[in-house]
């Protein structure tokens, strides 16, 4: 069964503010659309993590067309 919209949006919505994975080589990837997400923001290393702010621009993605922005958290320098 498809989940409806707004469920979705709720999904993935909450997975963007919980944190997504941060990689050197890929960066972090819009938990909707799967598409790299562009950095807005970068903090510097708090210890052993380093957390950026990220925003989908993909046409059609539900975080994008909200203008939600996705967290993310390296932990591999
Ligand atoms: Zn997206």
């Amino acid at each position: 069964m498809q989940k409806s919209i707004s469920e979705h949006l709720v999904l993935m919505k909450s997975q963007a503010e919980a944190g997504v994975d941060y990689r050197p080589r890929t960066g972090a990837l819009c938990p909707s659309c799967g598409k790299p997400a562009k950095i807005t923001h970068t903090r510097p290393w708090d210890g052993e993590t380093r957390i950026r702010y990220h925003r989908c621009l993909t046409p059609d993605c539900v975080l994008a067309s909200i203008r939600q922005s996705i967290k993310s958290v390296q932990v591999d320098r």
